[in-house]
């Protein structure tokens, strides 16, 4: 057992407080734009650093594509065989600090490829043991060759039917919003300012140069400007429409950066897949990947990778990619799933990088890596990547703020070891089903609160959705079920069953409207079957 560490009470965050603090006539040393896993990693590393730091996000902390992960903290195999080796090193390394600050929300995760031709294993086992070599020191555990029996036992429920063996290899895996509100809180903790349901609306420019921005209090309708030595642009997909409002200002046409491409998961019933290790299958029929990966008691299937040209906030999957999943789930999995078993289904935007000179039609050949540009005004602009990285593409932009004067540089290194809010050593998988073990160090201080005995379902009680308000940031009905607690990602029609009394739990709480109409409409989303078929290129 590691010894407990000493864990500060988490800071309220009540609103008013909040949107006061954010009244106060102050420079900021950095303003950040998109509380995804992006802008608070910039928020925590500036904030860990010592600057004084400020964030606004204009819908609730990973609202837009930080919730929609596969839930993988990963090299990413798939970049290996495409040949990109720094980008593979690079997040082995992030993947070992992730696991290490956030154990409660992030632990390794056994992988299989089951072989169905002889020279699968050999050949995907060869490229995972590079893999290893990439990680060194950070390996998870060794790839291991397995026969037909040792895979079957592995995954019980892979297709029989022309099973040779199979590899084992280690990744890690997590939940990204919970994470997401990790970096928010340890944020706050070290000195930084951070208001969801508030929306960045203008950039304010002195003879060209960028000195601060407007935003808008979503729930009052206030607007205020802030005052900030360096603007950090982190709003993922969306990184486009400040940069066009950045150029208007300074007479500069700006060529938009990113492509989206849209990813879709189904989640299904444990059934399906009944073990703590991830099915993964580098090349289906027609050459994509697919991915069976047991989380928090259900089993996510996916993804895709659709261009699309719009930027939705809850983007809807076409017909094509739930039958090209289910489809392939069916040929790897002696129990198929069908429509029926679909649980919920949800869909992220990829914010992919594209040359200036691209159509942005082929997103596969589009950079899976992080792009920093600063403007001329000296707006910031990072977006692409990958969560498990969010760490280093922090650290990347505070060097950016360097090189151009924006900042005085202050030495790096001060979140790689910086353990997050609740980071405690956790004996439940994050497979298993939720509870309070993803609460960590924080789980007396949930279990103190009213209600803590009265389960609501789905492994979340009163307290826990008190404990989101007094002290994660929740405002809305949505808030608590999509990302304090994840079911409407797990099951949405429990999710809706919950709803109502999650919203009388918060308007005792807040003393606002929890939105909870809203939020059931939205529900019927994540169960609804697509009807539309791709409609591409014009989204
Ligand atoms: C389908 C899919 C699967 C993935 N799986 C993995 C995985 O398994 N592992 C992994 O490491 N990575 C994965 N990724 C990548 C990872 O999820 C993203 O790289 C990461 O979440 C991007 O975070 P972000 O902060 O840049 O963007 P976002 O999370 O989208 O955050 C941007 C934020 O900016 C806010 N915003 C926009 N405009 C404004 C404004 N005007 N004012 C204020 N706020 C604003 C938005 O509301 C949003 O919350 C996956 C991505 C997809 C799409």
């Amino acid at each position: 057992m590691e010894p407990m560490t000493f864990e500060p009470s988490p800071l309220p965050t009540n609103r008013s407080d909040l949107i006061n603090r954010l009244k106060a006539q102050q420079t900021y040393d950095v303003a950040i734009i998109g509380g995804g896993a992006t802008g608070l990693g910039v928020a925590l590393d500036a904030a860990a650093r010592g600057f004084s730091v400020v964030l606004v996000e204009s819908h609730d902390f990973a609202k837009g594509t930080s919730s929609r992960a596969t839930k993988l903290v990963h090299g990413g195999v798939r970049y290996l065989a495409q040949g990109n080796i720094s980008l593979v090193r690079e997040a082995l390394h992030e993947r070992t600090r992730l696991l290490a600050n956030a154990p409660h929300l992030a632990q390794p995760l056994a992988f299989v490829m089951p072989s169905y031709k002889f020279w699968e294993a050999p050949f995907y086992g060869l490229g995972l043991k590079i893999y290893d070599a990439l990680a060194g020191k950070s390996a998870l555990g060794p790839t291991e060759f397995l026969n037909r029996a040792e895979t079957l036992k592995l995954l019980p429920t892979a297709q029989q039917a022309g099973l040779k063996g199979g590899v084992k290899y280690w990744d890690g895996q997590f939940d990204d919003a919970r994470l997401a509100l990790a970096l928010a809180r340890t944020a706050a903790r070290s000195g930084a300012l951070l208001v969801n349901y508030c929306a960045a609306t203008g950039l304010v420019h002195e003879e060209s140069k960028l000195a601060g921005l407007r935003v808008t209090d979503l729930e009052s309708g206030q607007t205020l400007a802030i005052k900030s030595r360096c603007v950090v642009n982190a709003t993922g997909v969306w990184v486009d429409q400040l940069r066009l409002l950045d150029g208007q200002a300074i007479g500069r046409e700006s060529k938009p950066m990113v492509a989206p491409s849209q990813g879709v998961h189904i989640v299904v019933d444990r059934s399906f897949l009944p073990t703590d290790h991830a099915l993964l299958v580098p090349k289906t029929a027609d050459g994509r990947v697919l991915f069976a990966v047991p989380w928090l008691g259900k089993t996510i299937l996916g993804t895709t990778d659709t261009p699309r040209n719009d930027l939705a906030r809850e983007p809807l999957a076409f017909r094509e990619e739930v039958d090209f999943i289910l489809g392939e789930s069916a040929r790897y999995l002696s129990k198929a799933p069908k429509q029926a078993d679909i649980r919920s289904i949800w869909v992220g935007l990829r914010p992919l990088v594209k040359p200036q000179e691209d159509d942005g039609e082929r997103t596969q050949a589009l950079s899976r890596e992080h792009t920093v540009l600063v403007s001329k005004s000296g707006l910031v602009t990072v977006t692409g990547g990958k969560w498990t990285t969010y760490r280093a593409m922090a650290e990347d932009v505070l060097d950016n703020c360097f090189a151009v004067n924006l900042l005085a540089k202050r030495p790096g290194g001060a979140t790689a070891n910086l353990r997050l809010v609740g980071a405690q050593p956790s004996s439940h998988k994050i497979s298993a089903p939720p509870g309070i073990h993803l609460y960590g160090s924080e789980g007396p201080a949930v279990l103190a609160l009213p209600g803590a005995d009265r389960m609501l379902g789905g492994g979340l009680t009163e307290a826990m959705v008190r404990f989101s308000a007094r002290h994660e940031y929740a405002r809305t009905v949505e808030d608590v079920l999509a990302r304090r607690s994840r079911l409407l990602f797990l099951d949405a029609t429990l999710a809706k069953s919950l709803a109502a009394a999650v919203a009388e739990i918060l308007k005792e709480e807040n003393k606002v409207d929890p939105h909870l109409e809203e939020f059931l409409a939205m529900a019927d989303q994540y169960l609804a079957l697509p009807t539309r078929e791709r409609n591409w290129p014009d989204g």
